[in-house]
């Protein structure tokens, strides 16, 4: 599997920072995660966007969804689309709430909302704990402690697996999910100080505990809060776990 970061920056884009959003990539199958503002941007500098075959939103806050409106500007409206979106409506795996919660972001106003769908140009799939298979990919959800519906993947292909926190606290569900993973790509927003909120984000100290406890060969830190020091989130996770570690950077790729 081969992972893009199209954006990285937690919460809320930075100078020329895109917030959360990720291409994952095997047998020819592009699996779009999370679309935060400013990553269609980053994506249309490194991959048509066209070429996605699906979507896959761990939760609804605008750092993990805020470029789906432009995406659907993009497939109901460019020209000369590679592939046609009404004939390959994209699929969209994300919490039950998202047709609602994208025609609200996308309508503006009361009476385009009550006419407006998006399933000339999306198929929506709601995400329940459990395995679902979305091409390739043997994707493993479960739920986030985040306050809202969210959730954590695990993701398999080719005998690797990937680990994607999305965005959450601390959990037995997330120690189970993270068991043994080649790499655990960690939501580690800020550090441990004892004035972050709780049951919302991993500070570095719980990003390299879980890594530690979970016997994963990487973590890759990922989501820094743009006004959060990102070295001192990634020595602090360091000093938990043992394996190799990184603080991943916009348009940066790994082979997982
Ligand atoms: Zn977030
Ligand atoms: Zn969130």
């Amino acid at each position: 599997m081969l992972l893009t970061v199209l954006g990285c920056s937690g919460s809320s884009p930075g100078p020329r920072a895109a917030c959360s959003g990720y291409l994952l990539e095997a047998d020819g199958f592009l699996l779009g995660i999370e679309l935060g503002n400013g990553t269609l941007a980053e994506m249309q500098a490194v991959r048509d966007p066209f070429a996605l075959d699906a979507l896959l939103f761990s939760h609804l806050h605008p750092d993990h969804c805020a470029d789906f409106s432009a995406l659907t500007v993009l497939r109901r409206y460019h020209p000369a689309p590679t592939r046609d979106p009404r004939a390959n409506r994209l699929p969209v795996y994300a919490p039950r709430d998202a047709p609602d919660r994208f025609v609200a972001a996308y309508s503006p106003d009361e009476a385009d909302r009550a006419t407006e769908d998006l399933t000339d140009v999306y198929e929506f799939h709601p995400l329940a704990d459990g395995i679902v298979h979305i091409g390739p990919f043997e994707v493993t959800v479960a739920t986030a402690t985040h306050p809202c519906d969210a959730y954590s993947f695990r993701i398999v292909h080719g005998g690797r697996s990937l680990v994607y926190t999305g965005d959450t606290g601390v959990s037995p569900t997330l120690d189970k999910l993270a068991k043994g993973a080649d790499t655990v790509l960690a939501d580690t927003s800020w550090t441990h100080a004892a004035s972050r909120q709780r049951d919302m984000h991993l500070s570095g100290v719980e990003a390299g505990q879980l890594a530690q406890a979970a016997g994963t060969g990487r973590l890759l830190v990922t989501h820094v809060l743009p006004w959060t020091d990102g070295a001192a989130v990634l020595a602090e996770a360091g000093e938990e776990f043992a394996g190799p570690i990184q603080l991943v950077v916009q348009g940066e790729s790994f082979e997982i």
